[in-house]
Formats: structure tokens, sequence, C-alpha cells
């Protein structure tokens, strides 16, 4: 930690300060500038308490921690990208960009299976489909739970397909994993850190998606909670966030991928249709990912989207994922990826 002191500080004051840091537990090393003093303070933060309550002396301009808080999920702890290979040997995070395509909500067993063996034929590497789903409103569709997942694992079983769907809630969380290859952590749980333990601890893959108002700092701090319980299979997904544009049901925030590449070396993916809620701008915000470094893309499927019981609004046609798969290839091919 690094503790700055306010100019012209007297000595007596200084003094307070050392013997304030040396009581939690830290070594100080002080730096006397002309005008100010800076001191630098050595320990371990996980056995110590933390310095941020200096910030209460009066003698005290700023705090800063030298260490990054998130430490397992960052390129520091691990410089190289980081894979993450399914059960059938598909792997995230490599060199082929992994479509992950389905409905939002699965509905009935012909909606999914259409569903499914129209995206596997078109590319799609994994089936996406919510059986427990986060709705806004107690009186909208909140998902056909187990018998969902019993649908997904038979969809799985016809296709292939390895599936993603989300869980709500932490005594979910084994049997979700059993029916599931990837365990979706929605927006609105990001920060619901005893489901993000119970879900690193089924030893699932997860994908943690962005908060609604998330930054970067508590997103990588929300990850670090899947890393610390031996789960070293985390992908993160920006699926839009909060802003005062009302154009688009949230901003898709396309830095999110250099930043969140620089900070981690988990995979990273793209939800274009929660991103923008519109499904005239999904294709568009593929290209983008794409060109921009997205390790995978999270996209929503309906073969009826005008009927769906859920987003009906972003979800693209079947045919619609075709042709997506098929305008996405020189973009893949331009950014060194296979599709
Ligand atoms: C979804 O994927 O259908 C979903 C509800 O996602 P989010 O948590 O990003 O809103
Ligand atoms: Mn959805």
């Amino acid at each position: 930690m690094i503790i700055v002191l306010k100019p012209n500080i007297t000595k007596k004051a200084e003094k307070e300060v050392l013997s304030e840091i040396r009581k939690l537990g830290y070594k100080p090393h002080v730096m006397r500038g002309v005008a100010r003093t800076v001191i630098g303070a050595i320990g371990d933060e996980q056995t110590h308490h933390t310095l941020e309550s200096l910030m209460i002396l009066e003698q005290v301009e700023s705090v800063t921690p030298i260490q990054k808080r998130h430490k397992l999920v960052s390129r520091e702890a691990h410089p190289t990208d980081s894979t993450i290979t399914l059960d059938n040997g598909t792997v995230i995070g490599g060199k082929e960009i992994v479509i992950m395509a389905g409905p939002c909500s699965v509905e009935s067993e012909s909606q999914l299976m259409t569903c499914a063996e129209s995206v596997a034929a078109s590319g799609a590497k994994v089936l996406r489909g919510g059986a427990y789903k986060p709705r806004t409103s107690p009186y909208e569709f909140q998902g056909l739970g187990e018998k969902g997942l019993k649908l997904l694992a038979k969809a799985r079983k016809a296709t292939g397909l390895p599936v993603i769907t989300e869980l709500l809630s932490e005594n979910q969380a084994t049997m979700v994993a059993d029916y599931a290859d990837i365990l979706q952590i929605g927006t609105r749980n990001a920060q619901n850190f005893q489901l993000l333990i119970a879900a690193a601890k089924t030893g699932r893959p997860v994908l943690l998606k962005r908060g609604l108002s998330m930054r970067f700092k508590e997103w990588l701090l929300a990850g670090e909670y899947i890393l610390a319980n031996e789960n070293a299979n985390l992908m993160f997904c920006e699926r839009g966030i909060r802003t005062f544009e009302d154009y688009t049901r949230n901003t898709l925030d396309l830095s999110a991928i250099p930043i969140m590449k620089q900070e981690s070396h988990c995979p990273f993916v793209i939800d274009p249709s929660q991103g923008c809620g519109r499904a005239d701008l999904v294709v568009s915000m593929c290209k983008g990912s794409v060109a921009m470094g997205a390790d995978a893309l999270l996209v929503e499927v309906h073969p009826n989207p005008a009927e769906a019981w859920s987003d009906g609004a972003q979800q693209i046609t079947l045919e619609g994922f075709t042709k997506l798969m098929e305008d996405l290839k020189p973009f893949a091919s331009a950014a060194g990826r296979s599709l």
C-alpha cells in the first residue's frame, strides 16, 4: 500500500500515522519529498487488516494498493490465455471462436429440438437455453425448471452439443450441474457471492455475466470467487450495462473486450442479445465482437421469435442464425481465428 500524507504536516502528525500503520500489522517505509511525505506499507493484506481505514486520519490524503486485488484471474498470475475444454472436446479461448446459441427460455420439446438441431447444423458448438429465468416481473414466465433441464439434456443427446444454462440459487447448483456442461451466472446474480462459490464448487465451467452496473474491478473480483474456490474454468461475459441511453435495452460495452483481455487470462464472451435487446443489431455487434477478439458469442435464437415466451424482440430466427454464421467468417479470419 502507498499512503500519501497531506502537505506540510508536522513530525508529530506523521508519527501518529506510522504508529497506526504498525498497529495494523504493516511495516512502514517513509519517503520524504520537498512538500509531501509518502509511506510505503509492507505486509500481507490477507492476514492483516486493510489499510484503507487510514483514510479516516486527517493527515492522510490517499491510500493506494500496489497489488491488484484480483490475483488469480489476473494476467500477472497467468500471462498466457487460459482455455476451457468441454467434455466433448470443444475448446473455449483457443483459436476457434465458439458460438453458443439457442433460445432465451426452454419452452417445449419441439421448440428446443427444432432450435438445437438447426443451430448445430449451422455451426453452433454449444446450446444455450434458460430453464430457470430471472424475470423482472413475478407475473412473467419463470422457466420450466427441472423439466427444462431434462429437455436440454435430451437436446444434448440428440445433437451432441454441450449445454449452457443459468442457475438462480445456491441450492440449485448441484442439480443444474448434473444436467449442464456450463453454468451461467446471470447479470442479476453477478455479485451473489454464495451462489458464485456454490457454482465454483460443482467443478463445472462457469460463465459469469457482467452485473447491470458493475465496474470492471468488481467483475474481476466476482470472477476471483470462482478461481479462489478451486475452479479454474471461468469465462466472463459482457451482456450490456445500464446507461442513460434507452434506444437499446442495454449499452453493450465492447471496450470490455480489450480491457478484460488485458486484465485477465480467462476466455471472454459477448452476449449481443441481452446487450442490445434488438434482433436487428445482433449481426453488427457479433461482427464487432469477433473483430475485437471475443473468444465466444452467446446468441439467442428462436424458431419463432414473435411467439417467444421471453425476450422475443432480441432473438434471431433460425435462418438469421445460419446467415450470421456465414457473415462472421471473414471477420473471424481477419482476427486470425476460425469459426
Ligand atoms: C439470458 O441469458 O437469457 C439472461 C437472462 O441473461 P442476463 O443475466 O444477461 O440478463
Ligand atoms: Mn434472454
